[in-house]
């Protein structure tokens, strides 16, 4: 059983206690992942709960509770509370970008690619096409800083390859998607893996940009 609690957490910024909705995974999760690492199952909807948000001060992060001394002064900042209220993406998308934009600057580029990809899934689920491309595209923009300064975001060199060419393609981005598949298929990568590349290829071609998941790659005839 998962079950979803509220605790009262108080606010690294202002201050202010307010309650927060948490969640107990207490079963493992299981199940197929979409290719760009969305799990299903329960976990799918538990990213609502991956960032919290002060009504107070707009301070958004997976902790309120913790912070660095830089992150009260930034919060101040124009373009951080113009995110904050954006309409072209829904209200946690927003959470999770003024997070994004927090991680980018103390250079935690893979946390804040992470944060636009967690925002792409709330614009998918509540129909704000152009925002999730936005957002991909501000992931694929994180994620590329974070190789050039040696940085990972995944737990290996073909994984982030295979996220970084779903966001590409989800971001209509089909040529470098196309540029980045062709160099991996070219390589001695196991076979379990070019799968992936297989898969994404196929879709490339479709220019489909829509959501797949890794049940598709058994389905796969090559
Ligand atoms: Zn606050």
């Amino acid at each position: 059983m998962s079950t979803i609690f509220f605790t009262e957490k108080t606010c690294f910024v202002c201050g202010a206690v307010s309650r927060y909705p948490l969640i107990n995974l207490s079963l493992s999760i299981v199940g197929p992942r979409d290719l760009d690492g969305r799990p299903s199952q329960i976990e799918r909807a538990s990213v609502y709960l991956w960032v919290q948000r002060c009504a107070g001060c707009g301070y958004c992060a997976p902790e309120i509770s913790e912070g660095n001394r830089g992150d009260k002064e930034f919060i101040k900042n124009e373009f951080y509370t113009k995110q904050l209220y954006n309409t072209q993406f829904p209200e946690t998308a927003n959470s999770f970008l003024c997070h994004s934009l927090l991680m980018e600057k103390d250079d935690k580029l893979s946390d804040a690619g992470w944060g636009a990809v967690f925002g792409a899934w709330i614009c998918d689920d509540n129909g704000f096409k152009d925002g999730a491309v936005l957002c991909r595209k501000k992931a694929v923009s994180f994620f590329k800083k974070a190789i050039k300064n040696g940085l990972s975001f995944a737990e290996n060199r073909v994984q982030q390859q295979i996220y970084l060419i779903d966001l590409l393609r989800r971001s209509l981005e089909f040529d470098e998607a196309l540029e980045l598949c062709d160099k991996e298929l070219e390589k001695e990568n196991d076979h379990e893996l070019i799968d992936y590349f297989n898969l994404e290829r196929e879709l490339i071609l479709k220019k489909d940009t829509s959501c797949h998941d890794d049940t598709e790659i058994e389905e796969l005839d090559y």
